[in-house]
């Protein structure tokens, strides 16, 4: 029969089939979105746990790198036989401890401690004991710095510096005198043979007015140390600021 419906079925069936195309189409074209935002996802997040990674490793490289600095520094300062800080520390020192005290007026002391008769220790048991001997010497000294700022270095062969700031000449030659007895108060022990050692010490102590004056402090105490010698060693002797 022949009415509206069978006329237009055509059109109709092709209508519902475009219809249906298009729903899966767009069905199609929303799978597809999905599936690249879902990719996009996840190379964000790879990327971002390789970012993470990097930096986690860029951090604990820095770390080991800033520990590593550390280690080159302590070595550079210090003093591979006694492990007191070396000749070089020491210079730094005195030159920041001179300016703290020319800037807030504050006395600073050097102390010039020198084996005596060492060359004899040597020369009898030979170098080892010598060095054996440095090492215990270097110890005993080192027990008597009270104050973190205090510092003891090996100033050369058997010579050692304390600096001492704000300290005046009568603290420093009490600490001095303390220095010398400890050292002697009993003999030094190495695996051969039991020596008896002393030191004598040369104390100088003012307020400095420049930085550079570290040569200046260091000869007056080297010129005290001279006196602690030539006066029979086993003693201090202090040089007065003129
Ligand atoms: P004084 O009482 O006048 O200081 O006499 P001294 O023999 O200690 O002085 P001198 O300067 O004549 O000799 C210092 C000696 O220190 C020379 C050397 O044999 C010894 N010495 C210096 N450095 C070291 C070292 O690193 N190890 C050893 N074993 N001995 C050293
Ligand atoms: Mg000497
Ligand atoms: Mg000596």
């Amino acid at each position: 029969p022949s009415n509206l419906f069978t006329d237009s079925a055509a059109q109709l069936g092709s209508l519902i089939e475009v219809l249906l195309l298009s729903f899966a189409l767009t069905e199609r074209i929303s799978n597809e979105k999905a599936l690249r935002f879902a990719a996009q996802q996840e190379a964000l997040h790879i990327q971002q746990q390789a970012n993470e990674e990097l930096e986690q490793r860029v951090a604990a490289r820095t770390l080991e790198l800033e520990e590593a600095n550390k280690q080159l520094q302590t070595l550079s300062d210090t003093d591979q036989l006694t492990n007191l800080k070396n000749r070089r520390y020491l210079n730094q020192y005195v030159e920041e401890e001179l300016t703290r005290g020319a800037r807030y007026n504050h006395y600073v002391a050097l102390l010039l401690i020198d084996i005596d008769h060492f060359k004899k220790v040597n020369d009898t048991h030979g170098h080892l004991v010598g060095d054996e001997c440095l090492k215990e010497v270097a110890k005993r000294i080192s027990e008597q710095v009270r104050w973190l700022t205090d510092l003891v270095a090996r100033y050369g062969g058997e010579e050692f510096c304390m600096v001492l700031p704000e300290t005046n000449l009568e603290g420093a030659i009490t600490v001095a005198e303390r220095v010398c007895k400890k050292v002697n108060a009993k003999p030094v022990s190495t695996p051969d043979v039991e020596l008896e050692i002393s030191v004598s010490v040369g104390v100088f102590s003012d307020i400095p007015t420049s930085p550079t004056q570290s040569v200046a402090f260091l000869t007056h105490a080297d010129e005290a140390l001279y006196s602690a010698k030539h006066n029979g060693r086993n003693r201090v002797e202090a040089k007065e600021v003129n």
